[in-house]
């Protein structure tokens, strides 16, 4: 096994803290994958699945907003929620989305745009937990 080493940590908690063979992520700018021997590198992290490989096991994780710092040999990810797949509440998940899509559908006049860019926010990170359940079955 390389010796890349990966970190999710939350204001919450540290989610994953292990060796790993390799990472990829919902990067801003696009999803990027790390080997051992990355060129360092910072990006903000979207909404979305995140997996790792450890041998022959791959995991999923849903991540929300906040930050990745790459070095040679360690992957530091930042956000502000992140579930293993086995940990997500599908249902909970569904009920997000349908609130979401709900605020979203309301006449745009009658709501102000930060309600908006919340809803949307809300509406992405729902997606990405039902996305890394429905990949994980
Ligand atoms: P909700 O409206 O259902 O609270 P949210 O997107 O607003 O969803 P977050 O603010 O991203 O929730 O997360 C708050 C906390 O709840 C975090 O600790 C996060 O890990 C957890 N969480 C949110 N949704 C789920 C879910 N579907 N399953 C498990 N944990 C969740």
């Amino acid at each position: 096994m390389g010796t890349l080493y990966l970190e999710i940590v939350t204001p919450e908690k540290v989610v994953v803290s292990q060796e790993v063979n390799s990472v990829v992520a919902p990067g801003s700018l696009g999803e990027f994958g790390v080997l051992e021997g990355h060129v360092p590198f910072l990006t903000g992290i979207e909404p979305g699945a995140l997996r790792y490989t450890t041998g022959t096991t791959t995991e999923y994780l849903s991540v929300t907003n906040g930050f990745a710092e790459v070095s040679e040999n360690k992957v530091s990810i930042l956000v502000d929620a992140a579930e293993k797949a086995g940990e997500i509440d599908l249902e909970r998940a569904r009920k997000a989305m349908e609130r979401a899509r709900e605020r979203l559908a309301k006449d745009r006049a009658k709501a102000t745009d930060i309600d908006f860019s919340r809803a949307e926010l809300a509406l992405k990170r729902a997606i990405a937990r039902i996305r890394v359940v429905e990949k994980r079955n």
